[in-house]
């Protein structure tokens, strides 16, 4: 028994999530397994959202990848030249003493995630502006929700071609050239920064590199001249804030480096109790409340915490991951559904110009399959069950509803009558009186419990015969 386990271990464990445990099927799922080109459990058909994820070194090296040669690697730990950086994950443990009138009360939380920011207690107030049930508390549901939205919002399949299901050569390349796009063009991560530290603080003309540490600063009176008067973080201490840990960002501005003087827009003017509004909500930020920013967008824009959505699915973009594009926040899986089809079927972005469109979806002609067997449906019959396709033999032996007349299945092109939770064929040899066997089909009829009859006489006749 033990060797059999360790034996099914090994070989699934290169697949993340292999063998946890379904949420919704529960007993009724072994355990995630693969399906050879779905990404759903073969076992019980859910996704791997649907199953409890651990976040494995596989799911943390997804993430690496996805931001492998882009401006934030340095985001994420480079283990050696040449490897792919893994991403920490960010967690945090945070120790609160609480003083009660008798003790003091010492609670401590870790968090799965929390914004890679080094001032802490700004960390911990943006999550505590998410709702509370999406707050990546180690060991609550909104720790969960964390692990759900990796898998569904940034799927491997996406950025990866190994991870499709045998694409032709031109398809790698498209695939290629297109996560090539969006890490040069989309790809970023929020940063979180205090609205009133920003005042005076244009942003760095082409953003130098600096990526994700967010803008220059540069404190200016006017805008026209923006090369007198550099003061670095001296806002910062005015509006009482814990003067930041300055990442090399000084001797940058020192030298003067970053004043493209009087690019039209590009200071965010002082001015006093100026408020800034959401992005997202249009609602004014409250002073001392964490904002998020996005590089890509620029950093006269800013959201709540929990504004911080894909304009699509308007789900939180999972540890500030986005995709910006015309003006808008995408989660990784809706951005890609912005720009390509989707194959219902795999789950994996459409490359190749030939793909078939059914019911409203798109699919990979290959892929294009009985939802039970697998097998081909072009030019065959099918019949749609909850949005997906099965073919005839699978719905004839999985599906269909039975007559209860002659107790076989009903075709899915045959007539049928149904009344109340019954089913027949709309055949005069199915549909028809239990005592003379008239067809009612088209006629006036009477059911007591699965029988039908045609007249009252038929019915009082089989009742005092004692078989109704
Ligand atoms: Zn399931
Ligand atoms: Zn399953
Ligand atoms: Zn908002
Ligand atoms: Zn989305
Ligand atoms: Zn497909
Ligand atoms: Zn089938
Ligand atoms: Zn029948
Ligand atoms: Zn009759």
């Amino acid at each position: 028994m033990e060797i059999e386990k360790e034996i099914k271990k090994v070989t699934l464990g290169h697949e993340i999530g292999a063998g946890a445990p379904c949420l919704k099927c529960k007993d009724k799922c072994e355990g995630f397994e693969l399906h050879f080109w779905r990404k759903i459990c073969r076992n019980c058909k859910c996704g791997l959202e649907d199953h409890e994820v651990q976040l494995t070194s596989e799911e943390s090296r997804k993430v690496g990848r996805l931001f492998e040669d882009t401006k934030y690697t340095n985001l994420f730990a480079k283990l050696k030249k040449d490897s792919v950086p893994t991403y920490p994950g960010n967690m945090v443990t945070v120790t609160n003493v609480v003083p009660t009138r008798k003790d003091v009360d010492i609670k401590s939380v870790t968090y799965e995630w929390a914004p890679p920011v080094s001032n802490q207690s700004l960390a911990v107030r943006y999550i505590e502006m998410l709702p509370k049930e999406k707050q990546p508390v180690a060991g609550t549901e909104g720790a969960i929700y964390r692990k759900k939205q990796l898998a569904k919002q940034l799927p491997e399949h996406d950025q990866d071609p190994s991870k499709c299901h045998e694409l032709s050569p031109s398809e790698v390349k498209q695939m290629q050239q297109f996560v090539k796009k969006y890490k040069e063009e989309a790809l970023g991560v929020g940063d979180v920064k205090l609205p009133e530290e920003m005042i005076n603080h244009a942003q760095a003309a082409g953003g130098g590199g600096q990526g994700v540490e967010g803008p220059a600063r540069v404190a200016s009176g006017t805008g026209a001249d923006s090369g007198s008067g550099l003061v670095a973080g001296s806002a910062a201490e005015a509006g009482g804030v814990s003067h930041e840990k300055s990442r090399g960002r000084g001797t940058t501005l020192a030298a003067g480096a970053l004043g493209t003087p009087g690019a039209p827009g590009a200071l965010i003017t002082s001015a006093e109790g100026q408020t800034y509004s959401c992005h997202h909500c249009q609602q004014p930020m409250k002073p001392g409340d964490p904002a998020v920013y996005a590089d890509r967008a620029g950093y006269d824009k800013l959201w709540h915490p929990a504004c911080f959505v894909c304009c699509t699915c308007a789900e939180l973009l999972v540890d500030m991951i986005y995709f910006w594009k015309k003006g808008k926040l995408y989660c990784g899986r809706h951005y890609g559904d912005s720009e390509k089809p989707r194959c219902s079927g795999c789950d994996e972005l459409i490359f190749s110009n030939e793909y078939t469109q059914a019911e409203g979806q798109d699919w990979h002609l290959k892929h294009f399959c009985c939802f039970d067997c697998d097998c081909i449906l072009a030019g065959e019959t099918y019949v749609m069950e909850k949005d997906k396709p099965v073919c005839k033999p699978c719905y004839m032996k999985n599906h269909a509803v039975c007559c209860i007349s002659c107790q076989k299945p009903v075709e899915p092109e045959a007539q049928r009558v149904t009344y109340g939770e019954h089913n027949w064929h709309a055949e005069p040899d199915c549909f028809r009186c239990s005592c003379c066997s008239k067809s009612l089909i088209g006629q006036r009829f009477m059911a007591m419990q699965s029988k039908l009859y045609c007249s009252v006489e038929c019915k009082k006749k089989t009742v005092a015969q004692g078989k109704p």
